[in-house]
């Protein structure tokens, strides 16, 4: 069912504390921790504690959470000191979503190029 945890997860693997992470914040709703393969100097991911496959699918089902993950990748580049970054939803392969339970990529600490690859 949508929103419940999902065996072949691995954010909900995350979630559950089932594999490890270098997590920077957790609420009652979210969890923030370092992307394994940082394409930036700060590389962090917010995903909801909730499983849901991409961002578009979260704010539809759960409006209040996919606000958590929003207002936490902001508390994020706040303690990372980021004055500017980018936070990104890749959704589908095409666009380079290969983790089907939605995340924020909270990207910063170099200079960002727009329009992006
Ligand atoms: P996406 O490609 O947008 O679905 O983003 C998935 C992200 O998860 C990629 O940037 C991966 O580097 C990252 N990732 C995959 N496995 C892990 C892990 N075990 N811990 C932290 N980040 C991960
Ligand atoms: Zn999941």
């Amino acid at each position: 069912m949508t929103g419940e945890p999902q065996d072949d997860c691995l954010f909900c693997k995350i979630v559950e504390g089932h594999v490890p992470a270098n997590v920077v914040r957790e609420t009652d709703t979210t969890v923030a921790f370092r992307d394994i393969n940082p394409q930036a100097p700060t590389h962090i991911l917010v995903i909801p504690k909730v499983h849901h496959p991409d961002a578009a699918s979260l704010a539809a089902a759960e409006p209040a959470i996919a606000a958590d993950v929003l207002r936490e990748a902001g508390e994020v580049a706040s303690e990372e000191k980021l004055e500017s970054y980018r936070i990104v939803f890749n959704t589908g392969g095409g666009a380079g979503q290969t983790v089907f339970h939605a995340h924020a990529h909270l990207l910063g600490g170099r200079g960002m190029q727009w329009p992006p690859g």
